[in-house]
């Protein structure tokens, strides 16, 4: 049974690896770009660059104009939000793929997202994390499992079965790219916990599997959805536990999600971020950590059978107990994203 199965018992998992500089664990934030607009973002990205964090911000390539849930969010058609991006990577954050756009999107489309994408960075993006529910999600929903009892799980305990299926591995399908993804990307996120130690979950990161050829590897992520999360996860206690153990720890978030406090980053925020960027951690990139973990490695781990069981069985474990870690939080992002829409609107 997934319960019996907890990350108190996997934790004898760190891999031999020794950190650069000394340095005694390693961190780093794939930001989801949800609701993320250029005014929003901005005052945290100073943050994260004057504490001298380097960390990962996704983009979508394209604009949506039809009614989403995202509608508002700046994208790379925003001239000044695209400029800015390149102002981050050139800083030595690294800019990630989070899909073609907010919405569902077929092949020609998500090649012209890679095209734009190279035309404003210079390359094509590196790591990428699948968003939401798009038909487009690669190896997403029901097909993240490799294993038929998590597959069936999934479908009849997790509400996969009323699901619209993703479908960007599927040969043949308006959605499928999963061969772009193989030529261009090193790096997919796959599951997300709420450990933020992830050798605590699996040693093997990043890790690829035979049932999924086009993705080169995958990482696990710890993930906090909004500010709240985020501060929790990073209490402390936390830090001090991640620093003790030597850990990794990749935290995927949206930082368009209550980040801001009157036009300022949220206090706390201020705070854990300090705090963790006085101890002795190696702040890179999800890209930059994961080649040097692949490299430690002697390459890519090839996960499969019962430590591939337990790393599925360990998400249902993690999102079964979910619920004691959903936090509400005050939604600031809601003016940013009218400005953004009037700011685009036809004069
Ligand atoms: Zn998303």
């Amino acid at each position: 049974m997934p319960g019996a199965i907890t990350s108190e018992t996997a934790m004898t998992s760190r891999p031999p690896i020794s950190f650069p500089d000394g340095k005694q664990f390693a961190f780093s934030i794939f930001d989801d770009t949800d609701v993320a607009t250029l005014e929003y973002i901005r005052p945290i990205y100073e943050l994260l660059d004057r504490l001298g964090f380097r960390t990962t911000k996704s983009v979508w390539s394209l604009p949506y104009h039809g009614h989403s849930d995202y509608q508002g969010s700046d994208t790379l058609a925003d001239p000044e939000y695209a400029s800015y991006v390149r102002h981050l990577q050139q800083r030595r954050f690294e800019i990630a793929f989070h899909g073609a756009r907010m919405e569902s999107s077929e092949r020609a489309d998500i090649i012209t997202a890679f095209e734009v994408f190279k035309e404003n960075l210079g390359q094509y993006p590196t790591a990428y994390a699948a968003h939401g529910y798009n038909r487009d999600n690669l190896y997403w929903g029901v097909d993240r499992f490799r294993f038929r009892l998590w597959r069936w799980l999934y479908g009849a305990v997790l509400g996969g079965r009323r699901e619209r299926p993703a479908e960007g591995h599927r040969v043949g399908s308006p959605y499928y790219w999963a061969d772009l993804a193989a030529q261009h990307l090193r790096y997919m996120r796959s599951f997300t916990y709420n450990d933020l130690n992830l050798w605590n979950i699996t040693a093997a990161v990043p890790y690829r599997t035979a049932g999924t050829p086009s993705v080169q590897g995958f990482f696990p992520s710890s993930f906090a959805d909004n500010v709240e999360e985020f501060i929790e996860l990073l209490s402390p206690a936390r830090q001090e536990k991640l620093e003790r153990e030597r850990g990794l720890a990749i935290v995927g978030t949206h930082f368009g999600k209550g980040f801001l406090r009157d036009g300022e980053v949220h206090p706390a925020v201020v705070e854990v971020l300090t705090r963790l960027s006085q101890r002795p951690g190696w702040f890179q990139p999800v890209s930059t950590l994961l080649d040097y973990l692949a490299v430690a490695q002697g390459g890519v781990v090839h996960l499969a059978g019962y430590r591939l069981f337990c790393l599925e069985a360990l998400w249902f474990w993690h999102s079964i107990r979910r619920p004691r870690n959903i936090r509400r939080y005050e939604k600031t992002q809601s003016p940013y994203l009218r400005r953004a829409i009037e700011r685009r609107a036809p004069r």
